[in-house]
């Protein structure tokens, strides 16, 4: 028996995520199908950057709000789905969405809304055979903490923003930064430039790159990089504690899926629609970085604003008399039985 949902949402990013908590608190029952083994979308990628334009959030580092904004997304039970890419969308002749994934599972659907962002986004691998055995131990493309590098011996490879930046923030924090660019100068800003090249706690290489990795016994660890210096084959040994790898980031941002249902794009990619979360095909709704309107936000509280608007939307269209709006939470009967443990709560530690 096929098991329909009132509203699927593909991607699971802020956008994603809070349609799902959104759609919850309009009893809508729920799916949402995020190609990724994690959740988090974009934000996974700053996880160790300070984030401080959210509304009345303090200044919260990337994976916290990463955390929270899940926590939040779970609040009324989805179905969620992972590491599962929506490949394919149709409509039957009973207006119900078939949507296709990759694994060749078919989801039904009242409604969808379109979470997808910048596609599917995954940092370029180091070229080597065998180095992917390390990305549980010290080879590193994104960084959830900085604590594992205290005074530790960090070789980045990369010469873009990312590695420089990298640099930039570790230098009071490792024992030593070794930066290896396979160029002859950086490409980062000009101030981030200058300061890595200023200071001798770093140590620079340019046209430079990683050709080997020598584990340690055990073989669970990278204990030396063999580097390539202006061609010379294995002219450097490098004793390693991490390696940092910023190579840029391969997207995926094919959007088979929109052809086939017709979508009106901009710049051939974003979905032309309306700031109530309208795309140009009846029942397909948008939130966040994918929904291009006249005075669009691409921040996490336009993302926001933008997934309360598709909710509200999908909800009006799958059921034409229910209000256009939801409850406001602090009114919201929903939530009574979890205020009353919450105010206890907040009541015991005021003691
Ligand atoms: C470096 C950087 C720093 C930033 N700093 C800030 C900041 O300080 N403050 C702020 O407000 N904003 C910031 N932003 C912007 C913010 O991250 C984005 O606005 C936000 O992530 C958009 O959320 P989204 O859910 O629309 O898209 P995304 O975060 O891109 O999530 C989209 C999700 O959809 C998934 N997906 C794509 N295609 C498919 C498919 N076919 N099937 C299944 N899943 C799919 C992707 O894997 C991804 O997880 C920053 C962005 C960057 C890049």
């Amino acid at each position: 028996m096929r098991d329909v949902y009132d509203v699927t949402i593909v991607g699971g990013g802020p956008a994603g995520l809070y349609s799902a908590f959104y759609s919850g608190l309009r009893n809508m029952k729920t799916k949402l199908i995020e190609s990724q083994k994690e959740l988090g979308g974009k934000v996974l990628l700053f996880q160790e950057k300070m984030i401080w334009d959210v509304g009345g959030q303090p200044p919260i580092l990337g994976s916290q709000f990463v955390k929270q904004i899940i926590s939040q997304a779970k609040t009324f039970d989805p179905t969620i789905i992972t590491n599962t890419k929506v490949d394919f969308i149709e409509k039957d002749d009973t207006n119900l969405f078939i949507i296709t994934t990759n694994d060749g599972v078919k989801h039904y659907s009242k409604s969808i809304i379109m979470a997808v962002g910048g596609g599917i986004i995954n940092p370029q691998k180091l070229e080597i055979d065998g180095a992917e055995k390390y990305e549980m131990s010290n080879l590193h493309y994104t960084i959830p903490s900085l604590k594992p590098f205290q005074q530790k011996r960090v070789l980045i490879s990369g010469g873009g923003n990312g590695a420089i930046d990298w640099a930039v923030e570790l230098l009071d924090i490792a024992e030593e930064v070794i930066v290896a660019y396979r160029k002859d100068q950086f490409s980062a800003h000009e101030a981030q430039t200058a300061r890595i090249l200023a200071d001798s706690k770093a140590k620079v290489l340019f046209n430079t790159s990683i050709e080997r990795l020598i584990p340690n016994k055990e073989k669970t660890l990278i204990q030396q990089a063999v580097l390539k210096q202006d061609g010379k084959e294995e002219s450097l040994l490098q004793p390693v504690d991490h390696i940092i790898v910023c190579h840029g980031y391969n997207r995926d941002a094919s959007l088979g899926f929109a052809e086939n249902i017709n979508l009106s794009l901009k710049d051939n990619y974003y979905y032309e629609g309306t700031s109530k979360g309208h795309t140009s095909q009846e029942g397909i709704y948008a939130a966040g970085d994918i929904l291009s309107f006249d005075g669009k936000v691409n921040l996490l509280v336009g993302a926001f604003q933008d997934a309360v608007n598709a909710v509200n939307s999908a909800k009006k269209y799958i059921e034409p008399t229910a209000e256009s709006i939801g409850i406001v939470s602090s009114h919201n009967e929903k939530f009574k039985k979890q205020n009353k443990q919450i105010i206890r709560q907040i009541l015991v530690e005021q003691k």
